[in-house]
């Protein structure tokens, strides 16, 4: 007896749907899935039915809008996926609250246990609108060491914390941070920089098994708000292996594009055999995990932006700047050479001025490189002449409009009026002509939509609308999340846009938003993401087979 040899599968999917944007200029009614990737499109809903097999799931999706999933330029997903393991302060509405958030967890942790609470959380979510004080976390934990990190740059600690971490009164301040003092010179338990860093050393989080665990729930998150790729913004040899593990067990809902922290408190000498104990170079992984390449803070978030002018609310205070520029070239020169990439943490004028300078010396000394090599992250507060500085030089830059969106009241305290309305002017760097892929920064699940609102609106939320002249248009927003950051990632002939021979990283909404009121993109949510032909956000089982 001999077998028919089984008909040729010719599509895993076949989806139509009321408008389908490659963001390459082209818009489709049908596109055809094949394992990974996009096999087939066309502008008409029933041009690829011939290529359906009784194998294929037919998916009539006609009042869906399809878009290439989401790309995150710059989110700090590691931090978000631990932040679910930790004291959850962020659900806290007052001072009160939170310690009390913190002492319970004391009580049920072992003799002398750090407490360690999510990053995500902001003293603006608080009644008081302050940070806790020392004498507040030491009446709540006498006696364990509480560290309440706030974000990437601040954290609050307690007296126990202090002394765990060998500081006391005369401690001097590291290199980029400051251990916060009273009036009275006595310790207030804030920490900024490089001293949440000093700090955090001593405390023990969460171990690799449980991270791993936690980078497939938090990465469910960002899936089910469109996300198909995040370039991890900041992350440890060890996390790296945290990574990998959850790649291996299949867990990971994102693709992932770590940067490997070279933090500023290395010597220049110490810097350099990090990297080259690293390894690999940038682009070493696979597709859902590849090294992106390196990350170095050069200053501070809205406490700590190294400013050209002092700060509005302190006029002493102009921020500071974490590394000296000429260690910094040696080390970025070093690493440019061993085929790395570098992005740079760069929030003031004066830290984008000096990064700015960095950059340019290392492309002396080794020549021409590639778009997207040495890229600026945030550049929030520029002028034109720093804009076309980077422009000409050709740095390409991360924005990440909901750092605004999340941020705005504390950057008017701050850096005042004038500097808050100009803080990321999308429009500038578009005509300029930019290198921009768009991103968020909040350290937890942002939804994109909101991000094009605000990117469209420079609506916030909480400081109305700020600097509107700086809005860009929907299709450029668009551009920027998606096509932006696949150049970003080295990776536009892979993703990106939805066109044959790239991976199928798709996501679909109830409405147009190319074609909607952009107002009803602020809480627009997908009805289903599917990253690489997998589907990684199906409520409705649109693409169950
Ligand atoms: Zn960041």
């Amino acid at each position: 007896m001999t077998r028919e040899p089984a008909e040729p599968r010719l599509l895993d999917y076949l989806i139509s749907a009321g408008a389908i944007h490659s963001m390459a200029g082209q818009t489709y009614r049908s596109v055809g899935l094949r394992g990974a990737e996009i096999v087939a499109v066309s502008p008409d809903l029933h041009g690829l039915d011939d290529l359906a097999s009784g194998d294929t799931a037919v998916v009539d999706a006609g009042d869906l809008t399809l878009l290439p999933a989401f790309a995150d330029s710059h989110e700090h997903l590691m931090e978000a996926s631990r932040n679910t393991l930790l004291v959850p302060v962020d659900k806290a509405r007052s001072v009160a609250e939170l310690t009390g958030m913190v002492a319970e967890a004391a009580q049920a942790a072992a003799p002398g246990g750090w407490i360690l609470t999510s990053i995500s959380w902001h003293e603006s979510n608080l009644a008081e609108k302050r940070l806790p004080t020392l004498a507040e976390l030491d009446a709540a934990v006498p006696d364990h060491p509480v560290l309440a990190r706030r974000g990437g740059h601040l954290a609050v600690v307690n007296s126990a914390a202090l002394a765990a971490a060998g500081i006391g009164a005369d401690t001097p301040d590291p290199p980029g941070g400051k251990i916060g003092r009273l009036a009275d010179g006595s310790r207030d338990g804030m920490l900024e920089g490089g001293a949440v860093y000093q700090v955090a050393a001593f405390a023990p989080g969460p171990g690799r098994a449980q991270l791993v665990g936690a980078l497939g729930t938090g990465s469910a998150a960002y899936a089910a708000l469109g996300v198909g790729t995040i370039r991890e913004a900041m992350i440890t040899v060890d996390e790296l292996l945290a990574y990998q593990d959850a790649a291996d067990r299949g867990l990971l809902n994102v693709r992932v594009r770590p940067m490997m922290r070279v933090g500023s408190e290395l010597t220049e000498d110490a810097a350099i055999a990090l990297i080259d104990g690293l390894g690999a170079r940038s682009g070493f992984g696979d597709d859902w995990l590849r090294i992106w390449g390196l990350k170095l803070v050069l200053d501070g978030g809205v406490e700590g932006a190294a400013m050209e002018q002092p700060y509005a609310n302190d006029p002493g205070n102009s921020g500071h700047l974490n590394w000296d520029p000429a260690a910094m070239t040696k080390v970025c020169t070093a690493a440019a050479r061993r085929g790395w990439r570098i992005g740079t943490h760069a929030v003031g004028d004066r830290a984008v001025r000096t990064l700015l300078d960095v950059y340019e010396a290392v492309v002396a000394e080794v020549g021409p490189l590639p778009p997207w090599t040495l890229v600026i992250e945030h550049g929030m507060v520029t002028d034109a002449a720093l804009r076309d500085r980077a422009v000409r030089s050709g740095f390409g830059v991360t924005v990440q409009y909901p750092v605004l969106w999340n941020m705005g009241s504390e950057m008017l305290d701050t850096w005042g009026p004038e500097r808050t309305q100009r803080v990321t002017p999308l429009d500038q760097w578009v005509a300029a002509g930019a290198d921009l892929a768009a991103g968020t920064d909040v350290v937890r699940p942002f939804n994109p939509m909101t991000n094009v609102w605000g990117m469209v609106t420079r609506g916030t939320k909480s400081a109305g609308v700020q600097g509107p002249e700086h809005a860009i248009s929907v299709g450029t927003a668009l551009e920027l999340y998606t096509i932006g950051t696949a150049a970003l990632n080295h990776e536009q002939d892979r993703l990106g846009s939805i066109t044959p021979g790239k991976l199928a990283d798709l996501v679909a909404y109830p409405l147009d938003p190319l074609a909607a009121d952009p107002r009803d993109l602020a809480e627009l949510s997908p009805v289903f993401t599917m990253v690489g032909g997998r589907a990684t956000h199906d409520p409705r089982n649109w693409l169950a087979r």
